[in-house]
């Protein structure tokens, strides 16, 4: 009997008319003689909402206690599924994480899996019961109960279906799957039919959002993960790791990050050893850099610019700043309002002219480029925030991303 895991986020089942809803739908999939495991999100703001009233009691809660306190909102979900099943006459049964076998380390709020266990959820499947699983959670060797970080019941999904070699895994989501842009900033995106892994990981922000984490996860145990909506019937977007490229636009998608602030170190000294002595600080106290920029030195001196998440901001200005006149730099400029712009497709791999286009589309659409970067399949431009929607249809349109 073929076994599929299906996941079903906060909003599919926000109240309780819509948790009965996905109940009929996960009998559905029974009816058509598949063993069926659905993890579930808690309910709707549920996540949200335990963490706003734990800092009204108290403003630093204790890890492990928030751990315990957040992962009822999921219990309160797999609970109510599996009566809304008994109540449709489907024998169904809730677990919890711990149940169904997800071991973690004891890093809370954020914990790995370091093994899946499954053997509960495999009893339960022979005698002939839906398993529903409590999404986001695990257990430490000591029976600590800890979550496996924001959105994370994709992970707990994609993990229990490699463990289970189940066929696929079925992502229920608000959205019909994965577009060729934002559909709010280009009325024209399509949405694709399949796409491959690591395009995933880079397009993330094209409609459908799925935790990284588990994207990278099914890349490694090729599990094949449809993400699809839990309110229409549509075929959605099959994430695999076969993916014809050959006859298909190389580039398949626009992401957008506004998530990004610049800092510029002027004036600094060139000579060996600066550059570590600038970002191995940043790295101490856990900012992450991401794009960085030096150049070609004019009389030894060079500008060094790099790119922080808008949140770390504040933080990196101040280890930064110290360190600047430390080595001697003339100074520090900090800009806000900036967002990435990035073409995707493994297709771009070897292939020549893709960044032209893409500078040539922006130009022409009066759009400035601050920074540029790329990876083997993403070309990524730097520009001001408010020249994202422009920038976005310049390039769908560029790389004639509405067609077929
Ligand atoms: N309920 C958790 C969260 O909101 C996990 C999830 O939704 O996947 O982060
Ligand atoms: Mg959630």
């Amino acid at each position: 009997m073929p076994l599929i895991v299906q996941k079903y986020g906060g909003t599919s089942i926000a109240d309780a008319e819509r948790i009965k809803h996905v109940a009929q739908r996960i009998g559905a999939a029974h009816d058509k003689g598949n063993q069926v495991v659905a993890v579930v999100s808690a309910m709707g703001d549920t996540t949200d909402q335990l963490i706003e009233l734990a800092h009204e009691i108290n403003p630093a809660p204790a890890p492990r206690e928030m751990d315990l306190l957040l992962s009822t909102g999921e219990l309160v979900s797999c609970t109510l599924v599996a009566m809304a099943l008994h109540g449709l006459g489907y024998p169904a049964i809730g677990l919890s994480g711990a149940q169904a076998g997800v071991r973690t380390d004891s890093t809370h709020r954020k914990a790995r899996i370091v093994a899946l266990e499954p053997e509960r959820v495999t009893r339960e499947l022979e005698r002939g019961n839906i398993v529903i699983v409590a999404g986001f959670q695990g257990v430490t060797p000591d029976m600590d109960i800890t979550t496996l970080g924001r959105g994370a019941s994709d992970l707990t999904a994609v993990a229990l279906a490699a463990a289970l070699k189940a066929e696929r895994c079925e992502i229920y989501t608000d959205v019909e799957g994965i577009y060729t842009a934002d559909p709010h900033l280009v009325p024209e995106a399509r949405k694709l039919k399949e796409i491959g892994y690591e395009e995933m990981l880079e397009l993330a922000s094209s409609g459908a959002k799925m935790q990284p984490r588990s994207i990278e996860l099914a890349a490694v145990y090729q599990v094949p993960v449809l993400v699809t909506s839990s309110f229409a019937e549509v075929p959605g977007t099959l994430i695999h790791g076969g993916v014809t490229m050959e006859l298909r636009n190389k580039v398949r998608g626009v992401a957008v990050d506004r998530n990004v602030a610049k800092i510029t170190v002027l004036g600094v000294p060139d000579r060996p050893g600066i550059a570590a002595s600038l970002f191995e600080p940043l790295a101490e106290v856990g900012v992450s850099v991401d794009t960085i920029v030096q150049n070609a030195s004019v009389e030894r001196v060079t500008d060094v610019t790099f790119t922080v998440a808008r949140g770390d901001l504040h933080q990196a200005l101040k280890v930064v700043e110290p360190v600047a006149k430390e080595i001697g730099a003339r100074g520090c400029e900090a800009a806000q309002g900036l967002a990435k712009v990035s073409v995707v497709g493994t297709g771009m791999q070897n292939a020549p002219g893709y960044a032209a286009a893409m500078f040539r589309a922006l130009y022409e659409a009066g759009i400035n480029i601050e920074m540029i970067t790329t990876s083997e399949i993403r070309i990524t431009c730097i520009v001001a925030e408010d020249t994202v929607p422009a920038a976005v249809r310049a390039l769908h349109k560029a790389f004639r991303l509405e067609e077929e």
